[in-house]
């Protein structure tokens, strides 16, 4: 460890920094953010007696104490000309690093009319039958029997919650529908099936390849042109595996390998309404394409990876060489190569099946005759929409900007199979991209809410003198309502209450459970006839939020209830009682993955969801701000294991606080070798020694539970607890 002070000039302003190694290059840059509010990335540091750039942990363990920043947006003005030389090196070894790719591109093209072949024949041999394919998701019989499979009024639900999470309870349709063709891929991805080989048909053991068959014209009726033939390990029954094109019959047998699950989803898109392609690539893997609204853009979607707007998934996660990427729509074949890529030389120079002025020519024939029927005023939208599209696919090639994504290797098919293509990706490879993510806010003021509402309930708990056995039941019963209420469709939620009502002994706990209900946005109501009824009293959304957190809640509850002898005064506090949680804060960690593994998952107050660090194993951070720079004195604070990978938890950590945005740390408490038993373990660790008045609270996770296993570190939650300093100025 070696600290440091430095002073940084910006803007003719000094700021005072203190450095400490262990605290990492990533988070200097982060201090610099708070004190001149430039973003990491555009932080450009130089120091030293030559002025020299300063880029990572060892510059600053060696460097003078004299920083000075500049923000790469900023015009220089002049005043400092070694900022001018500096920028113009910079600039002059960009043109020339884009001169070099430009010759790249132009060399491979040159080659390309050598060994491209003058027919055009076997391209188009290839994209014929998907024009012909992609037509059958116009039947209107095929999108209803779509259509009819899918739990809509669920997926709507997960898409507005997946919306209030980022803080959003008032979205436009086109958010919506944003929000509703995402959780569709996510539904999608888990209610289809990945077949490598097909268990046997009549004793469900294993099978295996034993060549082709002749289809059977009940195999022919739903386009199967291939069927491919296995035989049993155990029975040696033969079972046949029809690779089925029409789309009607793959949403009744829901299973094949990529270009089933693609040729499926994106019928599902289309009878949903949205514009919709089925992306070919050529080194064998299909995907679909659909036009966001929301984005303005046409977007990547992977069912089987059940990954979206991530083009370069395959290029940089699979170390894919990409050659042909042709997306194929009612209205036209396009290609997308360039979405896909940012090494358009390479590919350029793989390019080898027909020249690129042929595929031009070849591409627009087959686009005059999927228009052939287009009114002039739908042929002149969709070619504005063609030319903007074009526009910003080169615009993206040479682009720097690297993917919000991180990139996992391949994850559909089995290990062996994904080894067998070379795309599961190193660990090396399967890391490269997951960029450290923004700041991100906390929605999660309702969580506080649950976890304060328990406090009436268990003060009537100990008022009605209840044995442990009793409390339990009484909690057990309310999860039933609960569970009720999150069973039922989403707007109109109601619940009977009838299962405490009636009941002798629980019947006056009820009232102690109003507060509970109003933290949910629900309401106790007795109906005409005396029966009561908890019902909606708010946004509904707010309610399917907020379902989750109380059905955990409970359960946590439950189980450390379990621990007591009894109930009494002194068991009304940690980790029981879960008062003073700090809430509605915003987060930044060293990196996250999307969509699941997004750093406020820690803070949501369900067990389900994580925040995953991909690279997190050897050491990560998460940092939480204060809602308005409020000052909490941090009196505890609670951490969950997450649903799988033990190896994953965090073991040794070091919780720290500053009061002077992130200038000073102090230690707050230090925690080696913790081990969670169990998954959605919650441990409790009381702040002992007199806490300071902070705002910002930081977690650096030194080591995992076995960093030889994996890369990465997960949290359940996240929670922190402490009582508000009220300062009288
Ligand atoms: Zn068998």
């Amino acid at each position: 460890m070696v600290a440091r002070r430095f002073q940084v000039l910006h803007d003719h302003s000094n700021f005072d920094v203190n450095y400490d190694t262990d605290d990492g290059f990533e988070f200097f840059k982060i201090q610099l953010f708070s004190l001149t509010s430039i973003p990491p990335e555009e932080q450009k540091i130089y120091g030293g007696e030559d002025d020299r750039p300063v880029g990572s942990d060892e510059d600053l363990v060696a460097i003078s104490e004299k920083l000075r920043l500049v923000s790469i947006n900023q015009v220089s003005g002049g005043e400092s000309s070694s900022v001018d030389v500096e920028q113009n090196a910079e600039l002059l070894k960009a043109d020339e690093e884009f001169a070099r790719l430009l010759q790249a591109e132009e060399d491979a093209l040159m080659l390309q009319q050598y060994v491209a072949s003058q027919d055009t024949g076997q391209f188009e041999g290839r994209i014929w039958p998907y024009i012909d394919q992609v037509l059958m998701y116009e039947d209107s019989s095929r999108q209803e029997a779509a259509r009819r499979t899918v739990p809509v009024d669920e997926l709507r639900e997960k898409g507005l919650v997946s919306l209030a999470k980022e803080g959003n309870f008032k979205p436009s349709k086109i958010e919506q529908d944003h929000a509703f063709l995402l959780q569709l891929l996510f539904w999608f991805k888990s209610s289809f099936r990945w077949v490598n080989s097909p268990s046997c048909h009549s004793c469900g053991n294993e099978t295996v390849g034993q060549g082709m068959a002749t289809p059977l014209p009940s195999e022919t009726l739903y386009r199967a042109s291939r069927v491919e033939l296995y035989r049993c390990t155990f029975c040696s029954d033969s079972t046949r595996f029809p690779r089925y094109n029409d789309p009607m019959k793959l949403v009744e047998t829901r299973k094949g390998r990529c270009g089933e699950w693609a040729n499926c989803f994106t019928l599902y898109c289309r009878a949903f309404g949205y514009d919709s392609r089925l992306v070919l690539d050529f080194t064998d893997h299909v995907w679909t394409e659909c036009f966001s609204e929301s984005l303005g853009r046409w977007m990547h979607l992977d069912p089987c990876e059940g990954v979206y707007d991530n083009p370069l998934l395959y290029e940089k996660g699979w170390n894919k060489k990409l050659n042909y990427v042709i997306a194929i729509a009612k209205d036209g074949v396009y290609d997308v190569t360039k979405r896909y890529t940012r090494k358009w030389h390479e590919v350029l120079s793989r390019r080898d099946m027909i020249t690129e002025p042929a595929l031009s020519s070849v591409l627009a024939n087959m686009r005059k005759h999927c228009r052939g029927v287009f009114t002039s005023q739908l042929l002149s939208m969709i070619e504005e929409r063609d030319m903007k599209e074009s526009q910003e696919l080169e615009r993206s090639l040479h682009s720097e900007d690297d993917v919000s994504l991180s990139l996992p290797g391949r994850r559909s098919g089995d290990e062996e199979w994904r080894k067998s293509r070379l795309e599961i990706g190193s660990d090396k490879n399967s890391t490269l991209s997951s960029s450290s993510c923004p700041v991100r806010l906390c929605v999660d003021e309702h969580v506080t809410r649950i976890y304060d509402a328990f406090q009436p309930v268990l003060n009537e708990f100990v008022r009605e003198e209840l044995t442990k056995a009793d409390a339990v039941e009484v909690l057990r019963i309310m999860k039933g309502i609960f569970l009720a209420l999150r069973n039922s469709p989403f707007k109109t939620r109601k619940a009977s209450a009838d299962s405490i009502v009636n009941s002798t002994k629980f019947q006056k706990l009820l009232p102690s459970f109003d507060e509970l209900f109003a933290a949910v946005s629900l309401d106790r109501q007795v109906n005409t006839d005396g029966r009561v009824e908890i019902c909606l009293a708010g946004h509904p959304v707010r309610t399917s939020l907020a379902l989750p957190v109380v059905l955990d809640a409970l359960d946590d509850m439950v189980c450390n209830l379990n621990k007591h002898e009894r109930i009494s005064e002194d068991s009304i506090a940690l980790p029981l009682l879960k008062s003073n949680r700090i809430h509605s804060g915003s987060v930044i960690a060293s990196a996250e993955e999307l969509p699941f593994g997004i750093a406020t998952s820690a803070f949501d107050g369900t067990q389900k969801s994580k925040w995953e660090e991909p690279n997190g194993a050897r050491g990560c951070w998460i940092v939480y701000k204060t809602f308005h720079d409020k000052m909490y004195e941090l009196e505890a604070y609670e951490l969950m294991s997450a649903n799988d990978a033990q190896e994953r938890d965090p073991m040794d950590w070091i919780l720290e606080g500053s009061n002077d945005e992130g200038m000073n740390w102090h230690v707050l408490d230090k925690q080696t070798s913790q081990t969670f038993e169990e998954r959605f373990q919650r441990r409790t660790y009381i702040i002992s020694s007199a806490s300071l008045p902070c705002n910002m609270f930081r977690f650096r996770f030194l080591a995992v539970r076995d960093v030889q296993s994996t890369s990465r570190l997960q949290l359940g939650s996240i929670d922190l607890y402490g009582s508000l300093d009220i300062q009288i100025s």
